[in-house]
């Protein structure tokens, strides 16, 4: 069946496959002259389209007042995007605000409120052999301070070409400093007079450096090579966040600096067929653009770790007339019936947050090295594929980064010192979706397993760390990923939901109404933690008087205070695991049928724990954990191997693959010296390289599995398919000398 077919004929026609190479469209005949007429850009790509096949078209005639046609198409080597949706409505230009002349971000090289990038053009063409990217960056620069002789960029491991300005006959000169700080190097360009006016526009070459590295340190691409997991071609995708994008593109890397972009991007032969994707609308080539290519257009003001690209052997499915998801085909017709419910979600975050300005909400499913759950990119959030749980539990990631498109994306963290500004405003948001799809006991299974996560954080670290604040205390120089955790998440959602609670206890009032307003107001800006405070004070002043708002931002440890939620589900499922708990108490080690008197006894029997809701059975998970944590300092509790055991035999806990069960399941095995589930945790870390996971479950295996060597043996096997960051975390965690 030729899948490129199928993507041009529109939905309402039925389409029959004949052969591998023969296909029928058939419908009326008056439907297929209305998909000719509206919407006009469909009707461009098809005509279009069918002219470029036209050496295949073999026959077309009426019959019975349908149409039919019959193709003989080649069976293509990868399907291309050029039957994609490529024009929308116009995206709206706003202008960004630059920062205070004497603002500076720590993890920066930069003076964005010196120099302030206003316009940004990428010419890239991608070497999967060489894995180095050949690349021109075009830039337009408002000058904020005249007197200012230097532009200063960030930059990691690049090789510069050449700097150039279109108002200097002349190269300009520049050095790169400081290219061993853990922030990267600094590229000073000495300006001429003549360029200290806006606009300063400059054109830089350069190449990508790591060439044939697997894993060039830092770096924001992953070459994955060819092999069954890329559906044998080669694939290729960028994580930019938090300061990554300096090593694609010397460029002001700091959230301060927002602006539109735009990029033409190729793919050196023979992978020059590959579909290409972005984190920008897809547009027609320009005359004279490289065959082959493919052209991109961001006109919403963005900061520079949004930029993000992908290619591989990719295949698209429609979800809704501005949702897509993009995937491998091994796994995409599994994509497509995961996340069949996104346009719905994506109209609730609308009646929560306000409109949608982005225009077309897709998905990309990364291969399994993709070290995070998503990441928000704008136009094509990236997921990871242990989503496809094959029963729709874990699309709460969906809508986490459905909430990025105003809390992030929109309005976004002035610097890292304050994620939460995206981060806690998107999961207040995410709950609040969800509890609007699923109902109030959702939101209280998510906040209490959020808390429970938070805590047992704080409680690794100490209540006095530095890292358990929620502005960060984040230094000059210093890499933002060392204070990546659930603080700006957790912590950020308790300090709004607490606002929220004070503010409808005292005045009635909507505070999901004050956040639209926020969004509306500082939209397309970039924000920090003391602009809300101002706009709260400004809005509910009485209010604002009783928070000390200082002990919840620069406080560590514990949030001062938690506002109530409905635990009516987790209420149950902490019942369950204090009975277990319990249970093995009251049932000595040597009871002859320990595990039917356990069943005789258990609150909830197995069939119906089979029934709850996968979020309910991880509650209980965590609680269970919680509860032998907690016996650790002197409750009478007894988790062992039997236990486990037992366990494993009544809730049949070794066939999940919902992954955060699965992950949830082996940890408490492991710590439960049930190591018949070893096998289990080898296949789950050899199975996908997700930070969330790997890290804490080799850092289980180094501490709790006797043969001690097992973690590094078993991370020296798995490494070739990791990404980068998750290297360089797990080589921390195992104290392994980065390589
Ligand atoms: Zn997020």
């Amino acid at each position: 069946m030729s899948e490129d077919l199928m993507h041009r004929a529109d939905a309402r026609f039925e389409i029959c496959q004949e052969s591998r190479t023969r296909t029928h469209i058939q419908g009326p005949k008056s439907h297929f002259h209305s998909s000719f007429r509206a919407p006009q850009h469909r009707s461009t790509n098809l005509a279009r389209n069918l002219r470029k096949r036209q050496g295949s078209l073999i026959f077309s005639h009426f019959r019975n007042s349908k149409l039919y046609i019959g193709l003989v198409l080649p069976v293509p080597s990868v399907v291309m995007p050029s039957d994609f949706p490529e024009t929308h409505p116009p995206l709206p230009t706003d202008r960004v605000k630059p920062p205070q002349p004497s603002f500076r971000d720590p993890a920066s090289h930069s003076y964005p409120g010196l120099h302030f990038t206003d316009q940004l053009h990428l010419d890239l063409h991608l070497d999967p052999t060489s894995k180095t990217i050949t690349a021109k960056a075009f830039y337009r620069f408002l000058v904020l301070d005249a007197a200012s002789e230097v532009l200063t960029l960030d930059v990691r491991s690049l090789d510069i070409d050449t700097i150039r300005s279109p108002s200097h006959p002349d190269p300009l000169s520049y050095t790169i400093s400081n290219e061993s700080s853990p922030i990267g190097g600094a590229l000073q360009v000495s300006l001429p007079p003549q360029l200290r006016v806006t606009p300063l526009q400059l054109e830089i070459t350069y190449t990508t450096s790591g060439t044939g590295a697997p894993h060039p340190a830092g770096g924001a691409m992953d070459w994955l090579s060819t092999s069954p997991a890329t559906a044998d071609a080669p694939f290729g995708f960028t994580q930019c966040q938090a300061i990554h994008a300096r090593s694609i593109v010397p460029c002001q890397d700091t959230p301060a600096v927002k602006a539109p972009y735009s990029a033409l991007v190729s793919i050196a032969a023979p992978f020059d067929t590959l579909p290409i994707v972005m984190s920008a609308q897809r547009v027609p080539l320009h005359q004279g653009d490289r065959a082959n290519a493919s052209r991109f257009e961001c006109n919403v003001p963005i900061p520079s770790y949004l930029i993000a690209f992908a290619f591989g052997k990719l295949e698209w499915r429609k979800l809704s007339s501005r949702c897509a998801v993009w995937a491998l085909p091994s796994v995409v017709e599994k994509a497509k019936w995961e996340f069949e419910n996104v346009e719905q979600m994506l109209q609730v975050a609308e009646e929560v947050a306000g409109r949608y300005v982005w225009g077309r909400y897709d998905l990309l499913v990364l291969p399994p090295s993709f070290p995070y759950g998503g990441m928000e990119n704008p136009f094509l959030t990236f997921v990871t594929p242990t989503l496809l749980s094959g029963d729709r539990s874990l699309v709460s990631v969906v809508v986490h980064e459905i909430s990025h498109s105003w809390a992030g994306n929109l309005v976004s963290c002035q610097d890292w010192r304050h994620l939460w500004v995206n981060e806690g405003f998107t999961v207040k948001l995410e709950r609040r979706i969800l509890k609007r799809l699923y109902g109030s006991g959702r939101e209280g299974l998510d906040a209490i397993a959020g808390r429970q996560t938070m805590n047992s954080f704080i409680k690794s670290l100490g209540a006095g760390h530095k890292y358990t604040s929620l502005v960060s205390k984040l230094e000059a120089e210093e890499d933002p990923d060392d204070y990546f955790s659930c603080i700006p998440y957790e912590k950020g959602y308790s300090f709004l939901s607490w606002l929220e609670y004070c503010v409808e206890r005292e005045t009635g009032e909507d505070f999901h109404e004050f956040l639209r307003t926020y969004f509306t107001k500082n939209r397309y800006q970039s924000s920090t933690s003391v602009d809300f405070i101002h706009l709260f004070k400004e809005k509910f002043p009485e209010v604002g008087d009783k928070i000390d708002f200082d002990t919840w931002l620069h406080g560590v440890g514990q949030c001062p205070d938690l506002a109530p939620v409905d635990t009516s589900l987790v209420d149950a499922a902490t019942d369950l695991a204090r009975n277990w708990l319990t249970l093995f108490v009251e049932f000595p080690e040597d009871s002859e049928d320990a595990k039917s008197l356990i069943e005789k006894n258990l609150r909830v029997r197995p069939s119906e724990f089979q029934k709850w809701d996968p979020k309910q059975k991880l509650c209980f998970l965590y609680e269970l954990r919680a509860g032998i944590d907690a016996a650790e300092e002197g409750d009478e509790v007894n988790w062992n191997a039997r236990a486990a055991r037992i366990m494993d035999t009544l809730y049949d806990m070794g066939s999940y693959r919902n992954s955060e069960i699965r992950f949830a399941w082996v940890r408490l095995a492991l710590l439960a010296g049930y190591f018949e589930i070893i096998e289990n945790v080898k296949e789950f870390v050899s199975s996908q390289g997700r930070m969330k996971f790997v890290r804490p479950l080799f850092n289980d295996l180094h501490k709790v599995y006797p043969k001690g060597t097992l973690a590094k043996e078993l991370f020296a096997t798995v490494k070739p398919s990791y990404h980068s960051i998750a290297l360089k975390m797990i080589e921390r965690d195992l104290s392994i000398e980065h390589s």
